[in-house]
């Protein structure tokens, strides 16, 4: 998943856990997941044999979810995860058996109990999903790009598929899974399984997805969207009024697979395909597995943006094949994503190219983390959090993303390049189909790479990293070449050079971020102005400069701005632009500009973006 900037979501909710252990202790008891009611380390959970009917009037997927499972343990039922779903009924190897449900927790939903015997084989659950179910989008065709037909896409990570499957949702149980989709006639279904790539005349479509997978990597896309091919593994499906503009864009993403597979070892996955939502998507993109769901607001038209693209098929190997154990090893996901999705981008262009990422992420990680003092909320700026009885997306900050790739860029610089590549291959393939925890993450390090030596364990100094608050000491800053110069123009443009003058040939989209995050904020209004009339920023069509420039013109009042900031913030869903965006406003005294317009936008955004923005505008929980 992309990352976004950190916000507190949530107030925890239940009484504090009892936290007189330390952290180290308690890989002890590793295996507890606190984030999921299933006991599907007790019972063997195999197989997933869904069969579902999208129904867009109602805004309901209804149908059945057959569990194949195995009880070796004896145990006497059966725990699945449910959030806001209708259970009709349950039968056990065919025959109607009395279930029950528990008591409602917040975030974690209602626990599914049903009665198994020491030889049950298949659990059929017949439920239909509610009002609140989580990981839904349903989306009016006014809110897609061809404003014909509806549109529905799942996102299941953290720990949402239990809001459209009851299911045994956490990311250390996998199964395989095939699937029966009904959908209506002139749209088409996909998932994160074997695709088609056409509509057919029926609206069943069928799936497989024979490699084992956790929940959050469950996910369903039904739309009218057209499929067109990027090499014999690759293609991209998208809306058709947009998908000459996805293919140009994605063009290289046949090239990319070859690329991370020359770093880290073959992609085990089959075909690797795109599916670009509509604008409301509240993320970048989610590495479904097969079938990555992207945002379209990468579609910039000059490719700046793919390496997004190169993150969620980083995921490929760090996440969906090598899976963190828990939510409070997020990091093991995210961490290694960027730091993969990284060494990707610079093999694909070149080292001063990748060390703006560095540099951006280095600045990203150096705000959050400011941010946490402030809060005074340092533990979560440890590698290795705890998540229990909170929200897991609040581990979705720049910790575990930037702090995580930061972690194994100093080992590489301690280590060699070599020596780490080599490492990182045995890594993936080792761990491969399995899940990693912190802890066994370290005791694989000592062993393969540190081994024993004092004075390169010293160097790294994993505690510091792991189990430390903020930026170690020890952290390294990318190569500043490129940005340097940047900052040169933005000092001359700053002491009254027009920016007709400024040498700007050639600068990628992130010199831009660069050139204009550093601006002294609020800008005058003068020389927003001028920036504006030079490089007519208030109108880009690249999203992240775009999305920068009215947080500028909302801290400098810069009215002529708005209109756009307007449109944009009506258009995009996706939550690393709107919270900083509207928090802008907010902090600025500009309340009313923000709740007018997000009385326009709300609808089109999801429903994770809309609680996030209602603790933030409207101030409700
Ligand atoms: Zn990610």
């Amino acid at each position: 998943m992309t990352k976004r900037l950190a916000f507190v979501l949530f107030a925890a909710a239940f009484a504090a856990c009892n936290n007189t252990e330390t952290q180290k202790e308690q890989t002890i008891e590793k295996a507890v997941d606190k984030h999921t009611q299933s006991n599907a380390d007790v019972v063997d959970v195999k197989h997933l044999s869904l069969d579902v009917k999208v129904d867009f009037d109602a805004k309901q997927i209804a149908g059945s979810a057959t569990w194949s499972i195995e009880n070796p343990k004896h145990a006497d039922t059966l725990k699945l995860d449910t959030y806001d779903l209708t259970i009709d009924s349950v039968k056990v190897d065919g025959s109607l058996v009395q279930h029950s449900k528990g008591e409602f927790k917040k975030y974690l939903g209602t626990v599914l109990n049903i009665p198994i015997e020491d030889n049950s084989e298949k659990v059929t659950v017949y439920y239909k999903t509610g009002e609140g179910a989580t990981a839904l989008q349903w989306m009016e065709p006014q809110q897609t790009l061809s404003k014909k037909h509806p549109f529905l896409y799942t996102q299941s990570e953290a720990i949402y598929a239990r809001s459209w499957i009851p299911s045994p949702d956490g990311p250390g149980i996998r199964f395989s899974y095939d699937a029966r989709v009904q959908v209506p006639n002139d749209l088409i279904a996909l998932m994160s399984a074997t695709n088609p790539q056409q509509k057919n005349d029926s609206g069943i479509y069928r799936f497989e997805m024979e490699i084992p997978v956790p929940a959050y990597l469950m996910a369903l896309g039904v739309g009218d969207v057209e499929f067109r091919a990027i090499d014999e593994r690759t293609g991209v499906y998208a809306d058709p009024a947009l998908i000459d503009k996805a293919h140009n864009e994605f063009a290289e993403v046949g090239q990319m697979v070859h690329t991370a597979e020359e770093l880290y070892g073959a992609y085990r996955w089959g075909r690797y395909d795109i599916l670009v939502l509509p604008s409301g998507f509240p993320l970048g993109g989610m590495e479904n597995p097969r079938l990555t769901f992207a945002t379209p607001t990468i579609i910039s038209g000059d490719r700046s943006l793919v390496n997004l693209i190169a993150h969620e098929l980083a995921h490929s190997w760090s996440g969906n094949l090598v899976t963190n154990h828990t939510w409070n090893d997020f990091w093991l996901n995210e961490g290694f994503t960027v730091y993969f999705e990284r060494r990707l981008t610079e093999k694909m262009t070149d080292k001063s190219y990748a060390d703006m990422l560095w540099e951006l992420g280095y600045q990203d990680l150096e705000y959050t983390v400011n941010e946490m003092q402030e809060e005074d909320n340092m533990k979560d700026s440890h590698l290795k959090i705890d998540l229990a009885g909170r929200e897991p997306d609040e581990g979705l900050t720049d910790i575990a993303y930037e702090k995580g790739a930061l972690f194994l860029k100093l080992i590489e610089n301690t280590v060699g390049r070599e020596k780490m590549d080599k490492f990182l291959n045995s890594y993936f393939d080792e761990h491969a189909f399995q899940t990693i925890t912190t802890e066994e993450f370290i005791a694989y390090l000592q062993e393969h790479l540190i081994k024993g030596d004092e004075a390169l364990a010293q160097k790294i100094n994993i505690d510091a990293w792991v189990y430390g608050p903020g930026i170690p000491e020890n952290a390294t800053r990318a190569d500043m070449e490129r940005f340097e110069k940047v900052n040169a123009e933005r000092e001359k443009f700053l002491s009254g050079t027009a920016p007709a003058e400024l040498n700007t040939k050639g600068w990628t989209t992130h010199e831009w971020l660069h050139f204009l995050r550093k601006m002294p904020k609020p800008l005058d209004d003068t020389k927003m102005t001028a920036l504006d009339k030079e490089y007519d920023f208030t109108h880009s069509n690249n999203s992240e400069i775009a999305d920068l420039w009215y947080i500028m013109a909302v801290a400098t009042k810069y009215k002529p701005a708005y209109a756009s900031m307007e449109g944009f913030l009506v258009k995009v869903g996706r939550r690393k632009f709107l919270t900083p965006l509207y928090s802008e406003m907010m902090e600025t005294g500009q309340t009313e500009t923000a709740k007018s317009i997000y009385e326009k936008a709300r609808s089109n955004y999801h429903p994770l973006a809309q609680g996030t923005l209602d603790a933030l505008i409207l101030n409700k929980q």
